[in-house]
Parts: structure tokens; C-alpha cells; sequence
């Protein structure tokens, strides 16, 4: 792993949680992206470098959703940058980690992702993402 590629943030209302974050942060947002196969609409923010995913449900049957329903609103995953998510997804699973999708999916941001089971890493959910080579 290479570094912390952003922390995603579950939200009821991101266009109220986008005036929040932007009073928090003195800038707004750069940019809003829905992804479909998740049933997510999320926005970015850049601090420093750093980058915050506000995540908000699109269905009833959303991850974030559900999250919400039983945490309440909050910090929802970390994820971390990799070069090859295959091989690290290998790797991981070889140390006995758990991941909740067997194949990459696409994510937010032009991102190949895959998320570790939080049950097998102290309750927090790790997202793994690989840049896609074929930008747009
Ligand atoms: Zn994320």
C-alpha cells in the first residue's frame, strides 16, 4: 500500500453535509460524482493534498444506507492508494484478510476498487484503489 488515498464520510444530505464541509474547510467541493452500481452519490474535497469522499445513499439498499441506519452518519471507510489490486488483494487474503467484493469494481474518481471485510481489520473498512490506466 502506498498511501491514504482519501477517507470517505457517510452523509444523510450531501448538498446540507457540502455547506458544512466547505464552512470546515474554507473551500467548497471539486467535484460531485454518482456511482450507479453502488447506489452513491458522492463530492470531494482536497485538504492539503488529502482528499475527503462525502458519501450520500441513492437507494434504500445502498451500503450507505445501511450504514447510517445502524451507525448513524460518520467516517464510513479509509482508503488506500495501490499499484496493482490484484496482487495486494493476494497478498492480503494470503495474510487472512477478508474482502467483500472478489473482483475490483469500478469507484468514484476513475478508481479500481476492492473493499476488506471491517470484521477482519479491527472494525474499520478498507477500501483499496487503483487508478485506472484509461482515463477519459
Ligand atoms: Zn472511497
Amino acid at each position: 500500500m502506498k498511501k491514504i488515498e482519501h477517507i470517505g464520510i457517510a452523509v444523510k444530505s450531501l448538498e446540507e453535509s457540502n455547506i458544512l464541509f466547505s464552512k470546515l474547510f474554507g473551500k467548497p467541493h471539486y467535484k460531485v460524482e454518482e456511482v450507479e452500481n453502488e447506489g452513491v452519490k458522492t463530492s470531494f474535497f482536497e485538504v492539503g493534498g488529502q482528499k475527503i469522499e462525502l458519501l450520500e445513499a441513492t437507494k434504500e439498499t445502498s451500503p450507505i444506507a445501511k450504514f447510517i441506519e445502524k451507525k448513524g452518519e460518520g467516517i464510513h471507510h479509509i482508503a488506500f492508494d495501490v499499484d496493482d489490486i490484484e496482487s495486494e488483494v493476494k497478498r492480503l487474503k494470503e495474510e487472512g484478510f477478508v474482502v467483500l467484493n472478489e473482483l475490483p469494481k469500478k469507484g468514484a474518481d476513475n478508481k479500481l476498487i476492492i473493499f476488506l471485510h471491517p470484521k477482519t481489520t479491527n472494525g474499520v473498512l478498507i477500501e483499496l484503489c487503483q487508478e485506472m490506466i484509461n482515463k477519459k
